[in-house]
C-alpha cells in the first residue's frame, strides 16, 4: 500500500474571472466542508487573473484547499512581457506552478529545454512544479509512447537535484485524452505511470522514485477515476474540464466513495 497522499488538482485552464472564481472556491469550500476527503490533497489552479482572490478566500478560511498557477516564467523578473515570475507566484502563497502542459508545449511551442529551467524556476521559489508529461495520438498509435515520455521526463529533469526532484508532482497526460472525452485505459495509465516511475529509480533511486507522487490527466470524471485511482502507480489526476463543475470535482475528489 503506497504511503504516497494522492493529489486531484483542478486545472481552470483559461476560465473563470476573479469573480467567478470567488464564487466557484466558495461553493467548493461549502461542498468539502462536510465531506469527508481526508488523505487526499485538494488543488485549484485557476488563470493568473484570479490568484489574488482564491489567495484571500483561501488565507481568511483556513480551507484546506490549496492552489497554485497555470505555468511559471523561466525568468525571475526583467524584460519578458506578458510573463509571471516565480517570486510573484511566491509571494501570492501559491504552492504549485503547472509546467509543460500539453497546451503550452502545443501553442507556446515550449520545449523540453525551457519546461527544465520553469521546473529549476519552481524550485528556486518555492514552489512545487506539476510537470506534465504525455504523448500525443500519432507517437500512441506508433507505440512509442513510452519512450516519447521518458524523454521529456529526462529533458525536464536534467540537472534537478534529489531533493528537489522528491518534492515533484508529474502528471501524465496523453494529448489524445485532454478535453477530448477519450480517456485512457486505467491499464494505459498504470503502464506509463509505472514506466515513469522506474525512470526515477534510475535517474535518481527507488527510494526517491517511491515518494513522488504522479497524477493521470485526461477526461477526467467522477465516473472513471475510481478505477484510474486504483493502479498502484496512479497517486492522483490533474482535471480540466470536470474541475469546472463543483459537484462533479467534489465527487473525484471522493473517488474512494
Ligand atoms: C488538463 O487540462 O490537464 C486536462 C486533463 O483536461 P481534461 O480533464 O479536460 O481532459
Amino acid at each position: 500500500m503506497s504511503s504516497r497522499t494522492p493529489i486531484m488538482a483542478g486545472n481552470w485552464k483559461m476560465n473563470l474571472n476573479h469573480l467567478e472564481a470567488i464564487a466557484h472556491v466558495q461553493k467548493l469550500a461549502f461542498a468539502l466542508s462536510d465531506q469527508d476527503y481526508d488523505g487526499v490533497d485538494v488543488a485549484v489552479l485557476p488563470p493568473f487573473t484570479d490568484l489574488r482572490s482564491v489567495q484571500t478566500l483561501v488565507d481568511g478560511d483556513k480551507l484546506k484547499i490549496t492552489y497554485g498557477a497555470q505555468d511559471i516564467s523561466a525568468h525571475d523578473s526583467g524584460a519578458y512581457t506578458g510573463e509571471v515570475g516565480g517570486p510573484m507566484l511566491a509571494k501570492l502563497k501559491c504552492s504549485y506552478a503547472v509546467v509543460g502542459h500539453s497546451e503550452r508545449r502545443q501553442y507556446h511551442h515550449e520545449d523540453d529545454a525551457l519546461c527544465n529551467a520553469k521546473v529549476k524556476a519552481a524550485f528556486k521559489h518555492g514552489l512545487t512544479p506539476i510537470l506534465c508529461v504525455g504523448e500525443g495520438l500519432d507517437v500512441r498509435k506508433a507505440g512509442n509512447h513510452v519512450a516519447h515520455t521518458l524523454a521529456q521526463l529526462d529533458g525536464a529533469l536534467a540537472d534537478v537535484p534529489a531533493a528537489d526532484a522528491e518534492t515533484l508532482v508529474i502528471a501524465y497526460e496523453p494529448v489524445w485524452a485532454i478535453g477530448t472525452g477519450e480517456v485512457a485505459t486505467p491499464e494505459d495509465a498504470q503502464e506509463v505511470c509505472h514506466a515513469i516511475r522506474g525512470r526515477l529509480g534510475e535517474l535518481y533511486d527507488t527510494e526517491l522514485a517511491d515518494k513522488v507522487r504522479i497524477q493521470y490527466g485526461g477526461s477526467v470524471k467522477s465516473g472513471n477515476v475510481g478505477a484510474i485511482m486504483a493502479q498502484p502507480d496512479v497517486d492522483g489526476a490533474l482535471i480540466g474540464g470536470a474541475s469546472l463543475d463543483v459537484d462533479e470535482f467534489v465527487k473525484i475528489v471522493r473517488f474512494r466513495d
